[in-house]
């Protein structure tokens, strides 16, 4: 009888332990069913303080640009993740809020992840193009930071973070008009400027006006996962864009081959190469070299407007060398602004111009402002790193090696040379070997005068 009442005893204890911990883990949500959604995309075990961070980012756009799950007008911008981070804490977690929250993916194409280094604040916004409200709103570090340490420690109360007030977990939330259609016009602009010069959405309105703009009007998904690494859209990241497009219709790549792209001169253009091409510097896919002003005044005119130089490479080293010319004048005068505007930068014009043809240029063609200087065919250059560090050396002129521009004249001897590579010339180091020139001469000078 005794034994059997330990027994009752024993199991109501049990039962009651597993009733409270299972109470314990379903709480978050019976007591807000709002996080369902999060807490069945990353378990209740994982659910974070990143999770909810996203969740409340998007509620809070939600209630105030008034849309509902899912809407398709809707494009979400952050760069959480990518790679804002509060202190020793990564954002990326935010997302998943995000997602599940306001109905949002990559996959739909209306949401950006914004690329901005890790130091950075982290931010969201989200663009209603119906209406073209935008609302930003971004993290108060300081205070997630004390949150994320109580995670980090074991002591974080999820709840209690649910209970947290907007206007303490963000520092700054604000909401503007940003109508492309409105914005494009000069009056627009001008009387939009102020939110530039008061940074309302935390210095990042280039980033969010200019791609909010250009999805609104339809953006590919090369083109959009070029505008998040290169964190905004401008007419020179269009211009590689449709560069990348060019070279695929005219010049396919077969079976094996593939693209390295020499930025000579490098401009916004470059990110979209990588980015569509997969040609990163890191992997060898791109080498830069400026062309300062005092050499691109000696180029024929026909060379002016020279882009950059793109070499289709085959498996055995063959490659061809395709010159082109993008033709800034003819956009300035389609999108209807002085190319000098776009160096206003002391009022409107600056971004204004930017924004214009942004959005003016998604109805042109890239034959319309792309010109083939050149294309050559160079012989085989073995492999992508010896073609680089022939024609890319330092002191070597990829333009003097093409017959771009002439040999510089020197009146000494030639100097010494980079490492000859299998095939074709050797680049010439133009500069050194005056500047050799000249320093022999002077040692030559002096040592005259000690000995007189
Ligand atoms: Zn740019």
């Amino acid at each position: 009888m005794k034994r059997k009442a330990v027994v009752v005893v024993l199991v109501i204890f049990l039962c009651s332990v597993f009733a409270v911990t299972g109470s314990a883990q379903g709480s978050i949500v019976s007591d807000y069913p709002g996080l369902k959604p999060v807490v069945d995309f990353v378990g209740d075990e994982k659910l974070s303080v990143m999770d909810l961070v996203g969740y409340k980012a998007a509620k809070n756009a939600m209630d105030e640009l008034g849309f509902s799950k899912g809407d398709p007008n809707v494009l979400a911008l952050t760069d959480a993740g990518y790679i804002a981070n509060i202190g020793k804490y990564s954002s990326e977690g935010a997302l998943n809020g995000v997602m599940m929250i306001a109905g949002v993916s990559r996959g739909k194409g209306n949401l950006v992840n914004v690329h901005r280094g890790c130091d950075k604040p982290l931010w969201f916004a989200f663009f209603d193009k119906e209406t073209g409200d935008c609302i930003y709103l971004e993290v108060n570090k300081g205070n997630l930071k004390s949150w994320l340490d109580k995670e980090a420690a074991g002591t974080v109360d999820l709840s209690e973070f649910m209970e947290v007030g907007a206007d303490a977990l963000f520092s700054k939330i604000s909401m503007e008009n940003i109508d492309p259609d409105k914005l494009i016009t000069e009056e627009g602009a001008k009387a939009w400027n102020h939110n530039f010069d008061n940074k309302t959405f935390g210095g990042n309105e280039f980033s969010i006006v200019t791609i909010s703009a250009v999805w609104s009007k339809g953006i590919s998904n090369e083109f959009l996962r070029s505008a998040e690494l290169h964190n905004h859209i401008c007419p020179g990241l269009t211009s590689g864009y449709f560069m990348t497009q060019y070279l695929r219709e005219n010049y396919p790549l077969e079976e094996g081959e593939q693209w390295v792209v020499w930025a000579v001169p490098p401009w916004c253009k470059d990110d979209a190469f990588q980015q569509v091409f997969d040609c990163t510097v890191g992997k060898r896919g791109m080498a830069v070299m400026y062309v300062p002003n005092s050499v691109s005044e000696k180029l024929a005119s026909k060379y002016q407007n020279i882009a950059g130089i793109y070499i289709k490479m085959g498996e055995t080293g063959e490659a061809k060398a395709i010159v082109l010319g993008w033709d800034w004048e003819k956009v300035c005068s389609d999108c209807g602004f002085a190319r000098k505007d776009l160096k206003g930068f002391d009022s409107h014009k600056w971004w204004w111009v930017r924004l214009r043809s942004d959005v003016m240029l998604m109805d042109h063609e890239p034959e319309e402002y792309i010109s083939e200087l050149m294309v050559k065919n160079p012989g085989n250059q073995g492999s992508v790193k010896v073609m680089n560090a022939k024609w890319m050396a330092v002191g070597a002129n990829p333009l003097v090696e093409l017959g771009i521009m002439p040999e510089p004249e020197t009146t000494a001897a030639p100097a010494s040379r980079p490492v000859s590579a299998p095939t074709g010339k050797t680049p010439s180091i133009p500069g050194l070997g005056v500047i050799a020139a000249i320093a022999g001469a002077f040692v030559y000078v002096v040592k005259r005068r000690k000995r007189g």
